[in-house]
């Protein structure tokens, strides 16, 4: 039965593939990359822990690439140099996140591990980081099979831990650029829902938001339940800060400003009867502008400070800034030229220009390493089920989601495709004219 609806997904996906416009030299790889896709898809590992995901992928390139293994933790680089040129670098991600998979399809993830707290978690690429994997293996075979097409110095990355570990840094930091060729571009996709498959998506400027995290902990006095009069409560403190952290971006940031605050997580006492002596909250906060950011940041001290004070705590809050994120910046010299490859390779209507996102991503290093960066937006949506949803208003599942599920032929031979593209454009320019090219890149 597995096996019959295998068959019959393939078979569908072959149906939807043919009328994508995904060049022939991608049929020829599909079969490879479709094969590696179901076995990460049905075996997906957390961040830090992708030992397998990563030999697997080495394992494939290592044929025709020169593979480095362990930078940077699970990291893999693979170069394959072929005359003098340009370096251009295309990234994958490796990990996968602690979320129970729900999609029923017959290759869905049944994998528990245990997350670095101790705890059993149920796995899943639930933002398609596999099917990222998979285009990489299709390109690479392309670009090693069509060597007289490109020269240069091709350098693909997969880096571990992108999931707000920030594992791009831990790569930079153990020599991604120093002990391998720093490139000239850095490339890499992301797969959504936000298109239906068969479409990308170009952002020139700022493609996505600064994203900061932080745990707040709120200090109050313990006690018995029944006498609130003899504690000082964190939790009514933590009530409090959470509702007045609300009011950050409908009252002080000018509207129209992209901002976002939320409160994803509030951890608090152990039983009905006993007030605890402090509360935990962790947060998220998006913004587009470096300025808003402050804006947002310095309101969440005053507020969680302010609380606690009114509230007569005892000692002031812990806010604790543990990760911030920059935004994603696509050059826009670079997105403006990559624009017309791409349309050659897919169809002029199926290059968009697309608005940036509220997501974040630890690409943004690369490019603060001064790497000019070239991040685009993968259609994942299924067109039938997509044009239903627009319709209805209720959106397909967005990535994280337990029924996160792209159209995996469409979706795989696309990304292949472009990724083809925008790596023979670039590595078919000289360093030089990149260089020149991207040379204002500095100045947002
Ligand atoms: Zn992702
Ligand atoms: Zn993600």
């Amino acid at each position: 039965m597995i096996r019959y609806t295998i068959l019959l997904t393939c078979l569908l996906g072959a149906v939807s593939i043919a009328q994508t416009p995904a060049s022939k030299e991608v049929d020829t790889v599909y079969p490879d990359a479709h094969a590696l896709y179901l076995d990460l898809h049905e075996h997906p590992e957390l961040s830090n822990h992708e030992t397998q995901t990563a030999e697997k992928l080495a394992a494939h390139l290592r044929s025709a690439y020169d593979v480095t293994e362990h930078v940077g933790g699970t990291g893999v680089v693979a170069i394959l140099k072929n005359g003098s040129g340009p370096t251009i670098m295309l990234r994958t991600e490796l990990d996968a996140l602690p979320v129970e998979e729900k999609t029923g399809l017959p290759y869905a993830s049944k994998v528990h591990m245990k997350d670095d707290a101790g705890r059993d978690v149920p796995v899943m690429h639930a933002c398609g980081h596999d099917l990222h994997m998979a285009a990489i293996l299709g390109t690479a075979e392309i670009m090693a099979h069509s060597k007289n097409t490109w020269h240069g110095t091709l350098m693909l990355v997969g880096q571990p831990a992108e999931e707000g570990f920030g594992g791009a840094k831990v790569m930079i930091n153990d020599g991604l650029f120093t002990r391998f060729p720093k490139p000239d571009v850095a490339v890499a996709l992301h797969v959504g829902n936000t298109f239906p498959a068969g479409i990308v998506g170009v952002t020139p400027g700022v493609y996505n938001t600064n994203a900061d995290s932080i745990r707040i902990t709120i200090y109050g006095k313990g006690g018995h339940g029944a006498s609130p009069n003899t504690t000082i409560d964190p939790i009514v403190i933590a009530a409090r800060t959470i509702l007045s952290l609300q009011s950050i971006v409908s009252r002080e940031v000018k509207p129209g400003e992209m901002a976002i605050v939320t409160v994803g997580y509030i951890r608090a006492g152990t039983k009905n009867d006993i007030i605890p002596d402090q509360a935990e909250m962790g947060l998220t906060v998006r913004t587009y502008k470096q300025d808003v950011r402050k804006q947002i940041l310095a309101a969440i001290t005053r507020i969680t400070k302010g609380e606690a004070a009114a509230a007569g705590a005892p000692r002031e809050p812990l806010i604790d800034r543990y990760q911030g994120d920059d935004s994603v910046y696509n050059d826009p010299a670079l997105a403006q030229r990559l624009r017309a490859p791409l349309e050659a390779a897919l169809g002029k209507d199926n290059v968009v220009i697309a608005e940036p996102i509220t997501t974040s991503e630890d690409f943004s290093y690369y490019v603060e390493e001064g790497v000019p960066g070239f991040y685009f937006s993968l259609g994942g949506g299924d067109p039938g089920k997509f044009a239903e949803a627009k319709a209805s208003g209720n959106p397909l599942p967005s990535n994280h989601s337990p029924l996160f599920a792209p159209d995996l032929g469409p979706a795989l031979h696309t990304g292949i495709a472009a990724e083809v593209a925008v790596l023979r454009n670039l590595l078919n320019t000289s360093a030089d004219e990149l260089h020149k090219l991207t040379a204002e890149r500095s100045s947002h």
